[in-house]
């Protein structure tokens, strides 16, 4: 069994990376790859515990992009084996979007304020490491009494049609991945899912993400029902596109529903191949 979407709390998951790697460990992973939020440090930080286990700790990042250059829609592109060497072109760009995470999240806090929440940048800020996000938001909404779960906070106050959400200055999906591709990684559509797009349309979207460098597509994910795994996976083949999978987990506080490697009841389950196919590209 291997796991290839896993978060660490350096970006969003509730565990650290060691936690991390321990549970990899006593789960039986093969092998997992970290993909946090716009930042390698999960990955740095568990990489020498992993290599002490024997664990195949796989080299990876989630990033945000837009869909088109003026559409509201988002589609997250997992990016593995990309260039971390410090000073690379990539690395100075994820500085710049953690940077543009900063400032959206500022404008946040205060849009959550506009809309009569008692809530300040540096009550979230103190539950993130690296980096701060919207679940991050979520939890400090839910203790302050203004969401009864974190699902609550993303449908009252976070989510893409909650009055005070804002949104994310984000490169599009096809500069995402030429970036990608420009530093030596492979760009994947994570849980395409959330694309929510008709089947025609979201095929026409990866044609096009496909002419712009994208090289797979996340099959396997929590999110996934095994019917729609079996359609990614004839849909991957019929692209051109490496398949991937993994249960995205983000640890017990954030997503308790989804297990390290299997998902969400035993739903994903990830073929070494898969790993394979992304290494011989
Ligand atoms: P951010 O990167 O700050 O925009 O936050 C995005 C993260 O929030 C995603 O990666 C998910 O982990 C989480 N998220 C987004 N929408 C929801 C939702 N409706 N319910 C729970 N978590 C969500
Ligand atoms: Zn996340
Ligand atoms: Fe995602
Ligand atoms: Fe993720």
């Amino acid at each position: 069994m291997i796991d290839l979407h896993s978060h660490t709390n350096e970006s969003d998951g509730s565990l650290t990376p060691k936690e991390l790697i321990d549970l990899a460990l006593r789960t039986g992973l093969e092998a997992l790859a970290i993909t946090d939020h716009d930042t390698f440090s999960g990955y740095e930080k568990a990489l020498p515990l992993a290599q002490a286990a024997g664990l195949d700790l796989v080299h990876g990042i989630e990033l945000n992009s837009r869909v088109s250059v003026n559409g509201a829609r988002y589609a997250h592109i997992l990016a593995y084996f990309v260039s971390h060497a410090p000073g690379s072109e990539f690395v100075s760009w994820l500085s710049e979007t953690r940077r543009e995470r900063a400032e959206r999240n500022e404008k946040l806090a205060a849009s959550l304020r506009a809309n009569g929440v008692e809530i300040t940048l540096a009550d979230v800020e103190k539950k993130g490491r690296s980096l701060t996000g919207r679940p991050h938001f979520a939890r400090v909404l839910v203790e302050k009494g203004y969401a009864k779960s974190l699902e609550d906070a993303f449908q009252r106050y976070l989510g893409e049609e909650a009055p005070s959400y804002v949104h994310r200055e984000s490169l599009t999906t096809a500069e995402t991945v030429a970036l990608v591709r420009a530093g030596g990684g492979i760009p994947v559509v994570a849980h395409p899912i959330r694309l929510a797009m008709d089947r025609a349309a979201e095929r026409a979207f990866l044609e096009e993400a496909k002419a712009a460098g994208l090289l797979g597509l996340e099959v396997y994910h929590s999110e996934h029902s095994p019917a729609l795994q079996q359609y990614y996976l004839g849909l991957a083949h019929e692209l051109g596109l490496l398949p991937t999978g993994g249960s995205d987990y983000h640890g017990p506080s954030v997503k308790p529903d989804i297990e390290l490697g299997t998902g969400r009841k035993g739903n994903v389950s990830v073929p070494l191949a898969f790993l394979t196919g992304l290494r011989a590209f």
